[in-house]
């Protein structure tokens, strides 16, 4: 198995990662003989990908302000058998000297490490994740580890390490890639009668493909494009065949639903279905109802697949008995602008499980948000745009001193995220990031997919 190492300083949550990680497999130390008690060894499991963790902890009781030899040595060790280092640092507290230390070990180490922004369960750790760009590590991770946030984060920072040749990277952002898809919503909006209704006919079953998580099954099949598009022309101007036949993995719940439909707590525990899923998924459609209409449930829903940073599609079903369906149509669109910022611009989907209607656009529009989940703004088109947002409407000038936002490049995609540099850019207001993040969804095409900005210091 690959292994990865839990680094950082105490009190920053590697135990708490650790056993989130391991589980139940959980192997202490001191039953097997060799290893020293100072650190822990198990079998942990993100998703489907397995590994060998171990843990540096065993010094949480020490003087938390000095950095004693010995952990030093462990960390040294652990790194050096690690396919990757998982860096952590606690998101509330900040970077310390401490951490400082560790990161420039891990500079001087051939490991690759992965920074990991620990603690940040709602907004507490902001100032931490923006911080944490100075250790020189890239984008981080924001995750909680005792909440379970951010996981799907993890796992995608993690995949390229530790694959075992099962995801290349450059496969899973290629657009013949198969699409992962999950249906969710509350129960009767009708996903099963969808489910059905696109693989039955026509639609060729590839072998259902059970137990990617606990809880959810997979089906691959195809899905046959009835109005392909052109693709680009490549840099010798040919133009290749249009893509008619495209793979699906779709995630179902069923397990999980069957469960549910005998308990009373449906609400929640339909909540619970939908996590699932949507872990597993790159976009993720919510199914509603169109004789019922955006319930405050539906909007946690969609609060979940944005935060965990899923590109969203909405599908009205029950389209065939909607009254009054224009109208209808504008008080969801309203609702959801209303409810969530980053659900301005998300694609709305008229479908009918029964029909049929709709159910082509639906896949057609998951495709193309995932190519947006997926792209690549260059550093020059995306500079033009900040350019110009900027001079339609200058940041704010608290104290008379105006905040300078000087450039701006995208440090991530699977979801997009955005790194913008300039000065006193702790004093921005939420609103101006806002104001940004809705131009970049609205003018670089990133309707379905939630983006990220992540603000940073540069004094010149
Ligand atoms: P799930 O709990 O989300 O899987 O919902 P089901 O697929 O079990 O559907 C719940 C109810 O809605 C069933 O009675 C279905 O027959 C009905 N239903 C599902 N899709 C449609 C549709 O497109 N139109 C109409 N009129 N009813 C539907």
């Amino acid at each position: 198995l690959p292994t990865v190492a839990i680094i950082g300083r105490p009190n920053v949550g590697k135990s708490t990662l650790f056993n989130r990680l391991v589980g139940k497999k959980l192997a202490l130390v001191d039953d097997m003989p060799g290893v020293t008690r100072d650190r822990r060894e198990g079998e942990g499991r993100l998703y489907d990908l397995e590994f060998k963790v171990i843990d540096t902890a065993g010094y949480e009781d020490e003087d938390p302000q000095s950095l004693p030899g010995r952990m030093r040595m462990q960390t040294e060790r652990a790194v050096a058998e690690a396919q990757v280092a998982l860096f952590l640092i606690d998101g509330r507290a900040g970077v310390n000297p401490l951490d400082e230390e560790i990161a420039r070990w891990l500079r001087s180490s051939a490991t690759p490490v992965v920074l990991v922004v620990n603690k940040a369960e709602g907004k507490q750790a902001n100032d931490g994740i923006m911080e944490s760009y100075a250790l020189g590590f890239g984008e981080p991770i924001a995750i909680s580890g005792e909440h379970g946030e951010g996981m799907a984060d993890l796992f995608q920072a993690l995949l390229p390490h530790i694959d075992g040749g099962k995801f290349e990277p450059a496969d899973i952002d290629a657009p013949d890639a198969i699409l992962k898809l999950a249906i969710v919503g509350r129960p009767n909006a009708g996903k099963s009668t969808l489910i059905n209704k696109l693989l039955g006919e026509n639609r060729l079953i590839t072998g259902p493909e059970a137990g990617i998580t606990r809880d959810s099954i997979a089906v691959d099949w195809i899905w046959r494009d009835p109005d392909p598009k052109m693709p680009e022309p490549d840099e010798e101007g040919n133009v290749a065949e249009p893509m008619t036949e495209r793979r699906v993995r779709l995630i179902d719940t069923a397990g999980m639903r069957k469960r549910a439909k005998v308990q009373d707590k449906l609400e929640k525990l339909s909540v619970a279905d939908a996590r699932h899923a949507i872990d597993f998924a790159e976009v993720v459609v919510l199914l509603l109802d169109a004789t019922k209409g955006l319930e405050a449930q539906d909007l946690k829903i969609a609060d979940h697949v944005i935060k965990e940073g899923r590109a969203l599609i909405i599908a009205i079903n029950k389209w065939d008995v909607a009254e009054n369906g224009s109208a209808l149509f504008q008080g969801i669109r309203a609702a959801l602008n209303d409810g969530l910022s980053q659900l301005k611009g998300v694609p709305m989907i008229a479908v009918s499980a029964f029909t049929g209607k709709g159910l082509d656009q639906m896949i057609s529009a998951a495709f193309d948000a995932r190519e947006a989940w997926t792209r690549r703004v260059s550093t020059g088109v995306l500079n033009r745009w900040f350019e110009a947002a900027i001079a339609a409407n200058p940041p704010p000038a608290p104290g008379g001193k105006r905040i300078k936002l000087r450039y701006m490049t995208q440090a991530n995609n699977r979801p997009p995220a955005f790194v913008i540099f300039g000065t006193r850019v702790d004093q921005l207001p939420d609103s101006y990031t806002r104001y940004l993040l809705n131009g970049i969804r609205r003018d670089l095409d990133f309707g379905a997919v939630p983006v990220r900005i992540n603000l940073r210091a540069r004094s010149n």
